[in-house]
């Protein structure tokens, strides 16, 4: 009778055992409780922009313990380079990284998110988006789309581009087709250029073809690699991008349904994620325009002369206003940036501007 009362204790401490094991099983190695997925406007290991999305998501892993997981879409998966803003707000994606300034068709007031021409530079931008209202404006304009929008990394100041072609006045403008998205491509536009938006796998052969006659896409950071330097002479300083921002994008009930700390936990990565991005842009930028200086020297820096720079403020500034008379955000937003960039610049002047100026003559 002995053998029967042991083979069920043995049974049930193998019982309590495996119960025990389970019970404390980290959730580091449990499966993650909140599995997500992001949609990028960029492909499949595309650097810097790419590299700031596998960050956050490997942060948002980390922090979480592995509660929380994001797996992320390039654009050769999802083929909608310039539909992540729908796929957010359709719950289709949880997230998003692009840029706000691609939704300018659908939302005009989206464009000031991302940069202006003529506008802040990136130190001014990040203190008017944390503590000159910029995020409670961006919030009022993407709440309209059911998607919460955050500040997703800085390329810092743009180039102005890669032409075939000097630019030696006003003239040479008209009829150039010119790959340049955002406001700066209505502006140019207003002085004749012919101006088309290409997803960024296309740009080389666009421009190599002829295609295009010019593009502009970041700066060296992004540019190197792109290799528009080998098909292309000028290199023009910039004025239309000069503190580009990206986004990322979570749809507002999917945050909302998250627990507090992941909630903080998404945002924190966010923000150190978008950080690092700008820190990596300078960085790269700096080596990359060394080397392409050192390799191909028949590369020639060039500023668009005073006169096209002169038109260009011009047409902006009307076209600014215009778009403003029409619609009251616009004109907010507008009003809001204009009056905050005004008092960042008076600091920038005696700041980094003065002391720029001093070791640069
Ligand atoms: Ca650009």
């Amino acid at each position: 009778m002995k053998k029967p009362v042991i083979r069920l204790a043995v049974c049930l401490l193998a019982i309590c055992s495996l119960l025990l094991t389970t019970t404390f099983v980290t959730q580091a190695d449990a499966a993650p409780k909140y599995r997500w997925k992001l949609a990028q406007t960029w492909g499949t290991g595309f650097p810097i922009f790419g590299d700031a999305v596998i960050k956050m998501a490997d942060m948002v892993k980390e922090m979480s313990n592995g509660e929380m997981e994001i797996r992320i879409d390039s654009s050769n998966k999802h083929k909608a380079a310039f539909g992540i803003l729908d796929m957010v707000k359709a719950g289709q994606y949880e997230m998003g990284h692009s840029a706000s300034y691609y939704w300018k068709g659908k939302d005009r007031n989206t464009l000031f998110f991302t940069t202006m021409p003529f506008g802040m530079i990136a130190p001014e931008q990040y203190a008017w988006f944390y503590y000159g209202g910029g995020m409670e404006l961006m919030k009022e304009v993407y709440d309209r789309h059911g998607v919460y929008s955050y500040p997703g990394g800085n390329t810092s100041n743009q180039m102005g581009g890669w032409f075939q072609k000097e630019i030696k006045s006003l003239a040479d403008l008209k009829g150039l087709k010119m790959r340049i998205p955002g406001f700066a491509g209505e502006v140019l536009a207003k002085l004749g250029v012919v101006v088309t938006n290409i997803a960024p796998g296309e740009l080389y052969t666009a421009l190599d073809r002829g295609t295009i006659d010019a593009l502009e896409w970041v700066g060296p950071s992004l540019d190197l690699n792109m290799g528009f330097h080998k098909i292309a002479p000028y290199y023009y300083t910039g004025w239309h991008e000069p503190a580009t921002e990206l986004q990322f994008m979570v749809n507002s009930k999917k945050f909302d349904a998250l627990p507090k700390h992941l909630q903080a936990i998404v945002e924190t990565a966010m923000k150190l994620a978008a950080y690092d991005m700008y820190a990596r842009s300078y960085n790269d930028s700096a080596e990359n325009w060394d080397k392409i200086a050192a390799d191909y020297p028949n590369v020639k820096i060039k500023t668009f002369p005073k006169e096209v720079i002169a038109a260009m403020k011009a047409e902006n500034d009307k076209l600014l206003k215009e778009t403003a008379s029409k619609d009251p955000v616009f004109k907010k937003i507008y009003d809001a940036q204009t009056a905050y960039m005004k008092k960042a610049r008076r600091w920038t002047e005696i700041s980094d501007y003065a002391y720029l100026k001093d070791n640069l003559e």
